[in-house]
């Protein structure tokens, strides 16, 4: 019997630890990527197939019997059989006695059967207890599932709302917007047809003090972007800081030394300087 498959991604933290098992009858599309999924989930899973033998691109860790023996392994069996197939399982009747049988079944037309897949089972199979699930998932969607972050949760038990990285990022995106939208606003009013509309004054107020204030929501925008990980030596390639830090250098220094100009004792004497002051002067 052949067994290959892709490499396995674990879902659940501890996926050494096997669940109960799980048989699955049917190696179609929808079996074995139904069984694909419930591996990595951490459960045994045994395939029920007319041909064990023949059985191929199963996924690996996976066991294929025939259908009554498969069914003697577990309390749970799901048929990803069409349901034109279905009437073999009266022949299973004493060994499905009892056992909860999951229909996956879809039909290709809408009222194309007086009754349901579901019902027609329970019908061949009395004794058993017949649930439908996962109709609506898609062989592709469960193969592919990794790639889809809605369907699946960190198991790390923490609250989002207390972790700092959730306050980082949305620091971030807030402190972008606004630095954009001033960034924006200095630009338009930088223009020759807005400029010559306002006064000195505002002229002033605008690209003084709210380019200073840009300039500080931007800087601070990128400072957020490297979070915990900020001058981390592990980000450091062939001893080179990252670009958003080497980005940082000129618009640190420029508010740094912006700072140090307006300390009450610097502005000041700079203030007198603009007025005329002179040192030493005969006229001071
Ligand atoms: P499939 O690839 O054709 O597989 C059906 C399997 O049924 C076969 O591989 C075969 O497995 C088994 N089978 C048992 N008796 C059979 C018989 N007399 N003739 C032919 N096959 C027989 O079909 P599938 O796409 O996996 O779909 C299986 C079921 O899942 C269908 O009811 C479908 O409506 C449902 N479903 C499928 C999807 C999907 O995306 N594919 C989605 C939702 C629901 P062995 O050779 O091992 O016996």
């Amino acid at each position: 019997m052949e067994k290959t498959c892709t490499d396995e991604l674990p879902l659940t933290m501890n996926s050494s630890e096997k669940q109960e098992t799980v048989c699955i009858f049917g190696t179609g599309d929808f079996g074995r990527s139904l069984g694909f999924k419930m591996l990595q989930c951490g459960y045994s899973v045994v395939f029920g197939s007319r041909n064990p033998q023949m059985s191929s691109l199963l996924p690996s860790g996976a066991e294929v019997l025939s259908y009554p023996e498969a069914a003697t392994k577990s309390d749970i069996i799901i048929l990803t059989i069409h349901r034109e197939h279905y009437d073999f399982l009266t022949e299973l009747n004493e060994v499905l006695n009892g056992k909860i049988l999951v229909d996956v079944s879809n039909n290709l037309k809408v009222n194309q059967y007086p009754e349901s897949n579901a019902e027609y089972l329970a019908q061949l199979v009395p004794g058993a207890h017949v649930v439908k699930a996962f109709n609506t998932i898609s062989a592709w969607a469960l193969q592919s599932g990794a790639l889809d972050a809605s369907r699946q949760t960190l198991l790390k038990k923490e609250d989002p709302f207390s972790t700092s990285s959730a306050w980082l990022s949305d620091s971030y995106v807030t402190l972008g917007i606004l630095g954009f939208f001033l960034f924006v606003l200095l630009g338009i009013t930088s223009l020759p047809s807005v400029s010559n509309m306002v006064n000195w004054r505002e002229f002033r107020f605008v690209q003084s003090k709210l380019g200073y204030l840009t300039l500080i929501l931007c800087t601070a925008h990128t400072l957020v972007y490297g979070g915990k990980r900020f001058l981390s030596p592990s980000i450091l390639r062939w001893y080179l800081p990252s670009a958003y830090i080497l980005a940082l250098i000129i618009p640190c220094t420029v508010l740094v030394i912006k700072f140090i100009l307006i300390m009450p004792c610097i502005d000041k004497t700079l203030t007198r300087i603009r007025q005329g002051w002179e040192r030493n002067s005969k006229y001071s």
